[in-house]
């Protein structure tokens, strides 16, 4: 069966996220790291492009995401998704809207929904106004994001100067309704000539009534969420098929885990893990600065990988404000994320096969090292966070990538029980 649903995502834990939930339906999702050199070969039911085009340039967001569309084409996907992230990171030029623009235009799609709730995660979407937890968005912590400050937290007042053309909104009222009511008030938009539409949602019920109501969208744009309940209803047509007999192959072999975020949960489970006596490395930037990655490497050298040991850079903020302050904050990054990138590949040379990655950023360097290209996605751990399938060095190996908050206190604990 050739692809049938073809998706983009602006960052890689976000292509993870979408992958592990859409996964849950039992249809096989694979993931690309980038856009593929070549043509289609192999493709799964639900193919899913990783790009990293969350704050580039307007211009190279657009031409990439519509490379990333003219191979999902060629797979022969017929549905389409952009996915950014739950709290739409943006900002008032892009890249959310141009890019669901210039996809609408290659697809000759009418009108599209924008839907970044995830009910599971704690965002929902009242009245058009986009909530983190009990939180007004311009009053969560994404106030601050040094990249996308988000500083309004009405998602048509967002998405207005990233578009041409008005932002419409059916809410909860409209949603509530089920699927009927949405396909009228959506028409009723599309009459007025309103091509871009916020949807609310403040549960799974509701993702499930909008899904059902736009599952024949050229294009549908959201969180990972929203995407959801669309293999089930398609595969209630025959559109496509759940994956048959066992699920996955084993992996066996050592585990490593690596942590490059500096997330408020991940700090917390950063700390479980050490608490439950684990062999661990705590890698300091300023540390890498002076002396590299040597010691690191050293001492994950030494250790019996069947002890599963941590190598960490995670830090409290007042320690990551120092180090960016001495080193600045790119080259902070950078030096750690190389760090951890190498560590991962000794670790694979020692034998490791499964690898535990928290960080979005950390996530993309250590795939990179490891060679990977396609991740075939596996059981979830937790909410948005599957175990995913890969090839690197000609081994067969598993690794999951968590972006910073997902994830419960115990995830590293989760994540290898999860496979055991
Ligand atoms: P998240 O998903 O939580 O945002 P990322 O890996 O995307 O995690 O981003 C964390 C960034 O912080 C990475 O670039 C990482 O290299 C950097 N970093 C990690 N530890 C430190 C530290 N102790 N000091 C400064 N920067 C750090």
């Amino acid at each position: 069966m050739a692809t049938y649903f073809g998706a983009i995502a602006d960052d890689l834990t976000g292509a993870t996220d979408l992958a592990g939930l859409l996964a849950r339906s039992g249809v096989p999702v694979s993931l690309r790291m980038g856009v593929p050199d070549g043509p289609p070969v192999d493709a799964a039911a639900i193919e899913i492009i990783a790009l990293k085009c969350r704050t580039e340039p307007v211009a190279d967001a657009v031409a990439e995401t519509c490379a990333a569309l003219a191979w999902l084409r060629r797979a022969g996907a017929q549905r389409f998704f952009w996915k950014y992230c739950s709290t739409f990171d943006s900002t008032p030029q892009g890249n959310i809207g141009p890019v669901a623009q210039a996809l609408m235009a290659d697809l000759g799609a009418y009108q599209t929904i924008y839907c970044p709730a995830f009910p599971e995660n704690g965002r929902s979407i009242f009245m058009g106004n986009l909530f983190v937890g009990e939180q007004p968005l311009a009053e969560s912590p994404m106030k601050d994001h040094p990249l996308t400050p988000m500083r309004d937290s009405n998602l048509m007042r967002l998405l207005a100067p990233q578009v041409t053309g008005a932002v419409g909104l059916a809410n909860r009222l409209v949603v509530a309704k089920g699927t009927a009511a949405l396909a009228a008030r959506l028409a009723e938009l599309r009459a007025q000539g309103i091509a871009h539409v916020v949807v609310d949602a403040v549960s799974n019920d509701d993702l499930s009534v909008i899904a059902e109501a736009c599952q024949d969208m050229a294009l549908m744009t959201g969180g990972s969420a929203v995407a959801m309940p669309l293999p089930a209803l398609w595969a209630a047509q025959g559109l496509v098929a759940r994956r048959e007999g066992a699920a996955f192959a084993r992996v066996d072999g050592h585990a490593v885990l690596l942590s490059g975020s500096c997330s408020a949960m991940t700090n917390r489970q950063v700390a479980a893990a050490l608490a439950a006596g684990r062999p661990a490395f705590r890698l300091d930037p300023l540390e890498l600065a002076e002396r590299g990655a040597g010691p690191a490497l050293d001492w994950l050298a030494a250790q019996d990988m069947a002890a599963t040991p941590l190598l960490y850079a995670t830090a409290e903020p007042v320690a990551v404000r120092a180090a960016q302050d001495r080193l600045g904050k790119d080259c902070a990054g950078k030096l750690v994320e190389d760090a951890l990138a190498a560590c991962a590949v000794l670790a694979r040379d020692q034998g490791a096969r499964r690898f535990v990655v928290a960080g979005g950023e950390t996530s993309g360097a250590v795939a990179k090292a490891l060679g990977i290209k396609r991740l075939d996605i596996g059981p979830e751990i937790a909410a948005g966070v599957p175990w995913c399938f890969a090839q690197s060095g000609g081994q067969d190996v598993a690794i999951t990538l968590k972006s910073g908050n997902f994830g419960a206190e115990t995830f590293f604990a989760d994540a290898l029980e999860r496979l055991a």
